[in-house]
């Protein structure tokens, strides 16, 4: 019985890629110094796989960036002002690509799905010529083939690069990326050929757009497209792989009427209807990828009903022509469970990394042949029964509150205009108030503190008084620079999530459990194993500190339960929606204690609610209406006077901004500078906004300095299609990863501009 993997993480099982790669950009490395550790993390990846006893191994799922930039490369399709002529592209032109440099900016980087990985987004145009430019893929199947190991060449299929791609700039609006098709298949010929004369005997093609909402045009490409590489395909065996999502029934009749093809993949995880599409009916002598082990958390797998899924599927499609598979590339989980030497030893036997996922695989494959093997099956059933029964994981109380929410709704007594006046009165802020999203630099000096402290170098005296003095250099830097509204500067939070999680019961927290979201970039997401509650405040001390300092308005400072939850490994017990309830819950406490403390101005940030919006559009508004119901849920319990604030990263919201008028929020802070107003066009277009709003007026992602006039002009165009009344005035983000000396003069431009308008006004 065969068996296989999707992809592979690349980072390394202690990020030895992301330490290679800086260190290279640094100039601290040679390119070979790289290379080097490149062919290591391969090497072993393979060794592990085929010692594992995997048949299917994939190649080309390793990367120096990114996979998509890999096809770019492969393809040529190098926009021009990377000054690429010709020839196989080298690390400069691809890092510069990548990350850019000191004379062009890098290509756009946009999220991979519902993933938190990000890829860079090809850019195309009818004039591309595309060229066979980088023969990674050939060569990588030749570097297993001389350690021993024979593999599955992977390629991202030629039409979801396409779907992925966008038009270069200056290109016509009625260009088509897809009419690029023919020219792009010329060069996938030339790597299929150079494959099969390599010794391959499969190849891998990921389709995972298939899973989108696709119109029939854009099906139909997929048929052509295959027919048209049927004959270089020949004597090569064919799987097309999908996942994220199930296939909706459409493409599956498309795909699976595919000639040239031997076999399909599918996410069984998170496709349930496949299951149905399959037993309704699959081409005679294909093979099956069943997707049963799940690549986008970090659980063990219940072996005995994967087995009963897999035997089923057996029935319908013949026994040896299924293969057992991951639902998606293993890139989307942590690495190796094996380093976390501090986790519970409980918590450890429910979990299972990459490299377990990759002996799971093993183990239900060879079940499936007969030859199961009962120890591993049993050890397993006893994680998955003690998982089930565990007190560690269930607290009937919270389960009752949670279940209460369900079907019911919640919102504030009284609506936001009465509301906001009610605070003003309050609160008796001037028009255009400024304020800032709550984070300030974050110095070397801070980070030590916290980390002494952590390994208890420090004592607590020692770290609280350390603490209180950073919170009142931040307070007195904002009276002097006369904000309105301040914030403490988050100096005791590491991150948003995991300071969060840390305090809550229900979450662990992995050593090595990192995650690449682009590039060298990797995230640590917290695991939600239990029911989640708030043992005691969480927040309130360090608020109460910050206030005590000032006699302005001192923003209490939340992370929001729809961003905990799409920020964290969850549970896969239990639906989303309960989880984000009860961490709603939990949260919602903590703005009540904070009230009680005279903060009469809170803040919950939902940086990430857009993240977890499904992909296809017949699941979003099921997902909008419980996140929104969840945010609410934390603040419907406030008085009237108190001025609840949100804040959210990203700007592309045009889609979503009902049900950000439905989060209720009295003020809400945004992501605006980078995205040419779009924003500002909702409600140009005449969405009525009636509570505060602040897009934010400068980038913080740049260490650039903006001018007074630039940040005047800016509040200006807001000016233009909101209401004087509501406009807020507030940088875009947190200032965490920015230095003083451009913090401190951009706040005092922003402040400078505000009052110039307000002297206008
Ligand atoms: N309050 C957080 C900060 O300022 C918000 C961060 C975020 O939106 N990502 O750092
Ligand atoms: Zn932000």
């Amino acid at each position: 019985m065969a068996s296989h993997i999707v992809g592979y993480p690349r980072i390394g099982p202690k990020r030895e890629l992301k330490f290679a790669l800086e260190s290279f950009w640094d100039g601290k490395s040679s390119a070979q110094g790289l290379q080097k550790v490149a062919v290591e993390l391969r090497s072993s990846i393979w060794k592990q796989m085929a010692d594992a006893g995997i048949k299917h191994i994939p190649s080309n799922t390793f990367s120096y960036y990114d996979q998509v930039l890999d096809t770019t490369v492969m393809l040529g399709a190098v926009p021009p002002r990377y000054g690429w002529n010709g020839g196989e592209i080298d690390l400069d032109v691809y890092f510069a690509m990548a990350r850019g440099n000191a004379s062009v900016p890098a290509m756009e980087m946009t999220k991979w799905f519902d993933t938190n990985y990000h890829y860079i987004v090809p850019e195309l145009g009818p004039d591309v010529k595309f060229s066979y430019a980088s023969h990674k893929a050939v060569d990588e199947f030749k570097e297993a083939k001389a350690l021993g190991i024979h593999t599955v060449p992977v390629l991202l299929g030629p039409v979801s690069y396409l779907l992925l791609s966008k038009s270069a700039k200056g290109v016509e609006k009625s260009f088509s990326l897809l009419s690029l098709i023919h020219k792009i298949l010329l060069i996938y010929k030339e790597v299929v050929t150079e494959l099969k004369a390599a010794g391959a005997t499969w190849i891998q093609f990921d389709e995972p757009t298939l899973v989108m909402d696709l119109d029939a045009h854009q099906l139909q490409a997929f048929s052509h497209a295959y027919s048209e590489l049927e004959s270089s395909l020949a004597g090569l065996n064919v799987v097309i792989e999908t996942y994220f999502a199930d296939v909706p029934a459409e493409a599956y009749k498309t795909i699976t009427s595919l000639k040239g093809v031997a076999g399909y993949g599918f996410d069984l995880v998170r496709g349930t209807q496949t299951l149905d599409l399959i037993k309704g009916g699959f081409p005679s002598g294909k093979y099956l990828f069943a997707g049963v082990v799940d690549g986008r958390n970090i659980w063990a797998n219940d072996l005995s009903s994967s087995l009963s899924v897999l035997q089923t599927l057996e029935g319908i499609v013949g026994k040896d022509k299924i293969v057992v598979s991951t639902s998606c590339s293993l890139l989307h989980t942590a690495v190796d469970l094996v380093n976390e030497t501090k986790l519970d030893e409980e918590i450890k036997s429910w979990l299972a990394f990459a490299a377990q996922k990759v002996v799971e695989v093993n183990a239900l494959a060879k079940a499936l042949s007969g030859h199961k093997d009962v120890a591993f099956f049993s050890a397993s059933a006893a994680a998955q029964a003690s998982r089930k029964s565990s007190p560690r994981v269930t607290n009937e109380a919270v389960q009752k509150a949670a279940a209460a929410l369900k079907g019911s709704d919640h919102r504030r007594a009284t609506n936001v205009s009465a509301r906001l006046e009610a605070q003003q009165k309050k609160l008796n802020l001037p028009i255009l108030p400024t304020t800032t999203i709550g984070s300030f630099p974050q110095t070397l000096e801070l980070r030590r503190v916290r980390r002494e402290y952590k390994a208890k170098k420090i004592s607590e005296e020692e770290y609280v008084k350390a603490i209180k003095e950073e919170i009142n250099k931040v307070v007195k830097l904002q009276e002097d620079l006369d904000i309105d509204v301040l914030v403490h500067g988050e100096p005791e939070r590491n991150d948003m999530v995991e300071y969060f999680g840390e305090q809550l019961s229900g979450f662990a927290f992995t050593l090595n459990g990192w995650v690449q979201s682009y590039g060298s970039r990797c995230v640590k997401p917290p695991i939600i194993y239990g029911d989640v509650s708030r043992p005691k405040p969480m927040t309130v001390f360090w608020s109460s500190v910050a206030q005590s300092f000032t006699k302005r308005p001192m923003k209490g400072m939340l992370t929001g339960p729809v961003t905990i939850l799409n920020w964290s490994f969850v549970r896969n017990d239990q639906p989303r929606f309960e989880t984000c309830y009860q961490i709603a819950l939990a949260i919602k406490n903590e703005v009540e204690d904070l009230e009680k403390a005279g903060i009469t101005v809170i803040q919950i940030d939902e940086a990430a609610l857009r993240e977890g919006l499904p992909l296809r559009k017949s699941e979003q508004t099921f997902y909008l209406n419980w996140a929104v119901h969840s945010f609410r849920i934390t603040n419907t319990g406030v008085q009237d006077t108190t001025q609840i604030h949100t804040h959210m990263c990203y700007s592309n919201f045009n889609d979503i901004i009902h049900s950000i008028i439905d989060m209720d929020a009295d003020v809400i802070t945004i992501e605006n500078s980078r995205s040419d107003e779009k924003l500002l066009s909702v409600f140009r277009e005449g969405v009525k906004y009636g509570a505060g709003i602040g897009p934010g007026v400068y980038d913080i992602h740049s260490p650039r300095i903006p001018s007074t006039e630039e940040i005047a002009d800016r509040i200006n165009k807001m000016l233009a299609v909101l209401e004087t009344n509501i406009l807020w005035v507030n940088p875009d983000c947190g200032l965490k990863t920015r230095k003083y000396p451009e913090v401190k003069p951009a706040l005092s431009n922003m402040v400078a501009a505000a009052k110039l308008l307000r002297s206008q006004l």
